[in-house]
This record gives C-alpha cells, sequence and structure tokens, in this order.
C-alpha cells in the first residue's frame, strides 16, 4: 500500500496516483525513467514545463495541436459556450447550435459527398463507431456474414477493443488476447523495407493489391465488409504510399464489394498540405474518421463521417434492427463544437493548410539536404507537415539495429535534453516529426537543426561503444 503523506511535491503526488499510458510502472516508482515533465502552458509551437524549461513541439502534442498553443479564440469560444450550455445530450430529438453548424460545415468541405456526422470523444471511440456503422449496414442489407474488416500490419487506429484490434501493431495485442476474429491485417506499403530488387513503386502497389485480392479472395468476399487505412499511414512510421497504391487498393474494393474507411485523424485539417489526406492521394472512402485536428485537441471530439453508400441503408433503417443503437453520454458535446468552429476559422483563415504545403515542402527538403547519405539514416520521409527518419546500422546494406539497442528512443532523448520534442514510433529505429501547422521556415531551421545535433551526437556515441 502506498503511505500518503500530505507534504509531496507534484512530481512525488503524480508518482503515487496516476497510471500513465505506456509507462511501466515499477520502473516509474523507482524512478528510473528520468524527470516527469509537468507540462504548465504553452504558447505557438512552444511548451513549457514546471522548471521553466521550453521545448519546441515537433510533434505538436500527439500530432493534434495544429493551430499551435495558446490561441485566445478557442478558449474565448469554449468560454463563451460554457456559460450558455456547457452540455446537453443528442439523443431522442435534442440537438444544439454549435454541433448543427460544425455539422454543416464538414460536409461543405468533407471528401466523396459524405452525407451525415456522428460524434464521438476520440479517434478511438470514432472507430469503433465505423465498425459498428459497417456490421450494421450489412446485416440491414441482408448480408450478416460480411462483417470483417481488414485493416494493416504497423497501420494505427485507436487502443480500445476493436480500433486496438485494428491497430496493426504487436504491443497493442499481446497482452490482452487481441485482434478481435473479425479484424485483419493486410501488408504494410513500406518501398523501403518491403519492396522486392528492381521493382518500382507503382508495381510495388499492384503487387500490394494483388495480395489484398488474394486476401480477400482466401476469406471468402461474402465475409469482407470494409479495409480501413491511415492516407498516411502515422504511428506505424510515417509511411506516405507508395505511388498508386490507393488507386489500385479501391479497384480491389470495389470488386468485392467493400467499403474503404480513410482514418483522417492525422491527416485531417490540413497536415499533408490537402485538406483531406483522401483529396491529397484522390482517395474514394464511404466512411471518414476524424478527430486530433478537429478542434487540435483543445476539447475532445472526434467524428465518424458517414458516405453516400452507407447512409442509403441507414436512412432506411430496419424493421428488424431497428435504428443505429449506438450513442455516448458526450456524443454532439457542444463544448466540442464550439472549439471545432473556433479552431476550423484559424486553420482556414491563416490558410495553415497552405503551410503545410509551403513549410511543409521546406522542411521535407531540409530534412533530404541535412540527413540525405548520413551514416545513420536510411531513408528520409514524409509529406507536407508529417516527416520521419529512419536510422538503420548501414544503410549501405539496408541493415537494421538489434532492437535492444533503442536507438531511436535514444535519439528522441538527445533531442529533449536540447529542447526539441521529435517522437521515437513504435516499429523499428524512426524518429517522427508533425509540427503544429502554424510553424515558420525559422522554426523548421531550428527544428532540422537540433536533430541534426542529437543524431550526430547518437552516431558518435554509437562510434565509441563499437556499435558502427
Ligand atoms: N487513428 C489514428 C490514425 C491515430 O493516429 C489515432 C491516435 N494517434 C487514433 C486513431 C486514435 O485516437 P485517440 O488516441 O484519440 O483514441
Amino acid at each position: 500500500m502506498t503511505e500518503r503523506s500530505h507534504n509531496l511535491s507534484l512530481e512525488e503526488m503524480d508518482r503515487q496516483s496516476v497510471l500513465h499510458p505506456f509507462t511501466h510502472a515499477k520502473d516509474y516508482a523507482a524512478g528510473e525513467l528520468g524527470d516527469l515533465r509537468i507540462v504548465t502552458g504553452g504558447s505557438g509551437v512552444t511548451i513549457h514545463d514546471q522548471k521553466g524549461r521550453a521545448y519546441l513541439d515537433g510533434f505538436a502534442g500527439l500530432y493534434c495541436v495544429n493551430v499551435g498553443y495558446g490561441r485566445k479564440e478557442i478558449a474565448d469560444a469554449i468560454h463563451a459556450q460554457a456559460s450558455q450550455l456547457a452540455y446537453y445530450h443528442a439523443y431522442a430529438m435534442h440537438s444544439n447550435e454549435p454541433t448543427i453548424r460544425l455539422s454543416d460545415r464538414l460536409l461543405r468541405n468533407a471528401p466523396n459527398n459524405m452525407q451525415r456526422v456522428y460524434y464521438g470523444m476520440s479517434g478511438s471511440d470514432a472507430n469503433e463507431t465505423q465498425a459498428k456503422l459497417v456490421w450494421y449496414y450489412n446485416n440491414v442489407r441482408g448480408k450478416p456474414e460480411k462483417k470483417k474488416i481488414i485493416a494493416r500490419q504497423r497501420g494505427y487506429h485507436g487502443a480500445s477493443v476493436c480500433s486496438g484490434s485494428m491497430t496493426g501493431l504487436p504491443v497493442f495485442h499481446q497482452a490482452f488476447d487481441l485482434p478481435m476474429e473479425r479484424i485483419k491485417h493486410a501488408a504494410t506499403p513500406h518501398y523501403y523495407w518491403n519492396a522486392r530488387k528492381g521493382e518500382s513503386e507503382q508495381e510495388f502497389s499492384k503487387r500490394l493489391a494483388a495480395e489484398l485480392d488474394a486476401q480477400i479472395e482466401a476469406e471468402g468476399p461474402e465475409t469482407v465488409a470494409a479495409f480501413i487505412g491511415e492516407p498516411v499511414l502515422g504511428t506505424g512510421g510515417i509511411i506516405p504510399p507508395p505511388e498508386g497504391y490507393w488507386a489500385e487498393i479501391q479497384k480491389v474494393l470495389d470488386k468485392h464489394d467493400v467499403l474503404l474507411i480513410a482514418d483522417e485523424v492525422v491527416c485531417g485539417f490540413g497536415r499533408t498540405g490537402s485538406y483531406y489526406g483522401s483529396q491529397h492521394y484522390g482517395m474514394k472512402p464511404d466512411l471518414v474518421t476524424i478527430a486530433k485536428g478537429l478542434t487540435s485537441a483543445y476539447v475532445p471530439l472526434s467524428g465518424a463521417m458517414i458516405g453516400e453508400k452507407v447512409w442509403e441503408v441507414l436512412q432506411q433503417g430496419s424493421d428488424q434492427f431497428g435504428p443505429f443503437s449506438h450513442g455516448y453520454t458526450y456524443s454532439a458535446h457542444p463544448l466540442g463544437a464550439a472549439a471545432a468552429l473556433a479552431n476550423l476559422d484559424i486553420l482556414e483563415g491563416e490558410d495553415l493548410t497552405g503551410n503545410a504545403r509551403d513549410t511543409g515542402g521546406y522542411l521535407q527538403q531540409r530534412l533530404h539536404e541535412t540527413f540525405d547519405g548520413h551514416p545513420l539514416v536510411g531513408e528520409v520521409r514524409g509529406v507536407g507537415l508529417l516527416a520521419a527518419l529512419e536510422f538503420v546500422a548501414d544503410p549501405a546494406s539496408q541493415t537494421a539495429f538489434d532492437p535492444g539497442h533503442k536507438v531511436g528512443a535514444k535519439i528522441a532523448g538527445a533531442c529533449l535534453e536540447r529542447g526539441l520534442i521529435a517522437r521515437a514510433l513504435p516499429h523499428g529505429d524512426i524518429l517522427g516529426f508533425a509540427p503544429p501547422l502554424s510553424i515558420t521556415r525559422a522554426e523548421v531551421d531550428r527544428l532540422v537543426e537540433t536533430s541534426k545535433e542529437a543524431v550526430d551526437a547518437l552516431t558518435d556515441q554509437l562510434t565509441r561503444e563499437g556499435l558502427l
């Protein structure tokens, strides 16, 4: 049992009371995980902690604070809405004004003629909603066996039971007896590691589509309901699709009457330099998942946008199954909608999507100039304000590091020591960047120069340790 004293520092109180995600409780309790950063404020691309340290946040929190920290317009909109009406539910013929205005605005800009929006609080719960929409759709259509959802290895769709099953990373499955039976995984579209010798990007895309076709045939097309993917695969490594990928995948989905769910939780609202990743890559999704950049995380809010095919069926409903019987207390929360409207005013008013395109192009260029040919870097990749460096022991022979050396995590640590937050991604040795969309060229220079210092320092250390 923990003895609770009344004279604890905030840090000690945290150690004794908070269970943090992805944090080894025993090591934390033993003080082996280093300093706790209690984040106290932020402005633009910078956050501050309780010790007065400032960091350039090169990952916008968890790629969500897209308009940057400290935007008073959003705080004011939340305050005004909370003062007027902080909450009412959206069940049984109730709604609220910000939700109505937000829905209309979202559908005007959405890809592929979306018809309705269903709201939640997180990307995970929005993807749970997508699964239930897909299952409901096929039950109502009289196709009760058509229920499997194919996601991709290394895809990320959330951490709850069904969305965590869709996530194609073993750490989300192993300790929880997941994935669920109905969720299957297809190959990762990563040209650098998975292409065959001499295969072009276009050929690689065609092969992955042929493999998906074979997988659907093997499962039985009458049992496969949907395919879910991020336009740019995110947490699994920030991997833009190879040339022609989505067009080839779409042909296979159309052939087998399989719906496409575009998980736009990261790509949506400007990050790729287009308003949606689906638009950037010419995807034709039937369902679209949104969260993060919808409110820039000022209030938790997510959505499942519903396209024509599914809406047709939902609209008719069913005597046997009743209406779409799914709801959360906080579906269509007015504070979330008010924050989203103020956030979209900034995103659109300041053309931050344009900034993601221009300054993002500059980030990609600077990363290539700085790291192409670096002895530790196998690949520099990205699109817009989404980028990654992949570290390998030997770029010439494309030899990965032993995962035990934790090279990616050490480089993220070296960045942090120098005042830069970049994120070590969980598969391989990858350092990811996804700064606020409001970042300037001068701040991009600082981000790239600081990462170079960190990578060089680690290269020296690995050389001294005889690992290079
Ligand atoms: N989908 C994608 C593409 C994501 O990146 C994330 C979160 N990183 C989620 C879904 C899940 O969102 P949340 O953490 O809000 O549940």
